[in-house]
């Protein structure tokens, strides 16, 4: 095992191989708050990726409502209970929130996958804890959709006069998810063929499907269950993260890095993806006007997927504001309280940041803000609010602009003549 800096943990971890970063990173944020199942990304990464016989079952792009829907089944809770078992003693997270890019949840104290290996190895060939699940659990990947959690401690009654902000005693949410392309991915590290591989122009996780034996090591091993074993080829296949699109060689894309198809489909315009420049040690070189850098390190609304699994993955989720803080403490580490009180309260620039969502299927590498008139004036629990039409431009990487929107939707008043035109 060698020992490699993972940022998200605050700290060195054991991996299996060296450290090795690509030039720059393939990354997301997913705005919770936002998403309305309506599968329309779940879709459109099946309809262009996995429609073929054998494929039936996969799912590469997923949306689950948690806490109950998991797709397989209860993914999270299995993989968490591992790790329990393994470390029983395990102390959870340790040190202040920092604002820098080292440690900016603080210190992880418990033992990752790669380093529970040691304890509760199964087999014991295995270099990552994992398990491998059933077809039963593959089978349903709505399972529990719209199922919400009743009132705590009373058993099979929702909250019988309704619910309200800031956190509901009735709730639920959806968790849309893809492979995360981790820096350290769990699947590569089990792969005893090394056919898993991180390309270095991109940091995109892809599977050799010539070298691929189907002995499912991967798909054991990944904590999120994003390899998937194709039983007619007898090889795993997981996520490309779209990479001719990335590339720009998708004819749409005139040459110009696109989005992932289930970015460009969402409905909700919860997604936004990017490409991240790294320094040396892996962290996030500093790129201020990168909307991704700007949510993950400067607003901090945005935070990873169990970081505390280790494969340092590239999703970020700014977490739904209406559900019970220890779950989702659980789910994305001790930065939680912070990233929603910034999200309920916005500043000027994270409201302008949060209009470049969906508005376009390039790819933002820069944006700027050019100030706007002030369009309201009021107070939000308790705090003054102050809103200013500002206009924010967003960059490809070229350097060229792509778009420009305005805080304020415009509004568009149909002519009378076609009042009934729909
Ligand atoms: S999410 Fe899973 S499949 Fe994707 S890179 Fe990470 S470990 Fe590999
Ligand atoms: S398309 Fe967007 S809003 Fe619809 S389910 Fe997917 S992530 Fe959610």
């Amino acid at each position: 095992m060698s020992s490699v800096k993972n940022w998200q943990l605050g700290r060195e971890m054991s991996y299996p191989y060296e450290a090795r970063f690509p030039e720059r990173q393939f990354a997301f944020v997913f705005n919770i708050n936002r998403c309305i199942a309506c599968q329309s990304c779940t879709m459109a990464c099946k309809s262009t990726w996995t429609f073929n016989k054998g494929q039936e079952h996969m799912w590469w792009a997923n949306v689950e409502t948690k806490p109950y829907g998991g797709y397989p089944q209860s993914w999270d809770h299995k993989i968490l209970r591992m790790l329990e078992r393994a470390d029983p003693d395990r102390r959870y997270w340790e040190g202040a929130l920092g604002e820098e890019r080292s440690a900016p949840y603080g210190q992880y104290a418990g033992k990752t996958i790669f380093e529970a290996a040691d304890t509760t190895l199964e087999p014991e060939s295995a270099r990552v804890l994992g398990y491998l699940p059933s077809d039963e659990e593959w089978n349903s990947p709505n399972i529990y959709e719209d199922n919400p959690v009743g009132r705590p401690g009373v058993r099979g009654e929702l909250d019988p006069v309704g619910t309200s902000l800031p956190v509901h005693d009735t709730w639920f949410f959806y968790l849309a998810r893809i492979c995360n392309h981790c820096s350290y991915p769990a699947c590569l590290a089990a792969c005893p063929r090394k056919a898993i591989y991180k390309r270095p122009e991109d940091g995109i996780v892809l599977v050799d499907q010539k070298e691929c034996r189907g002995y499912r090591k991967c798909v054991e091993a990944c904590p999120y269950k994003k390899t998937m074993y194709r039983g007619n080829t007898r090889t795993t296949e997981k996520c490309i993260a779209c990479y001719p699109r990335v590339e720009g060689r998708d004819p749409e894309s005139d040459g110009i890095p696109m989005e992932t198809r289930c970015m460009a489909s969402c409905i909700g315009q919860i997604r936004m993806q990017g490409l991240i420049e790294l320094e040396e040690s892996g962290a996030w070189a500093e790129d201020r006007q990168n909307p991704l850098y700007y949510l993950v390190h400067v607003a901090q609304v945005a935070l990873p997927l169990y970081p505390q699994l280790g494969t340092q993955p590239n999703g970020y989720y700014i977490p739904p504001r209406w559900v019970p803080r220890p779950y989702l403490e659980q789910m994305f580490g001790p930065g939680v309280d912070r990233a929603i009180e910034r999200y309920i309260h916005p500043d000027r620039e994270l409201l302008s940041v949060l209009q470049l969502f969906r508005r376009s299927h390039s790819i933002i590498f820069r944006y700027e803000i050019e100030e706007g008139k002030k369009a309201y004036e009021g107070e939000y629990r308790g705090k003054p609010v102050e809103i200013y039409n500002d206009t924010v431009i967003a960059f490809g990487g070229d350097g060229r602009e792509i778009f420009r929107t305005t805080v304020e939707e415009p509004l568009h008043v149909r002519p009378a003549i076609h009042a009934n035109s729909i």
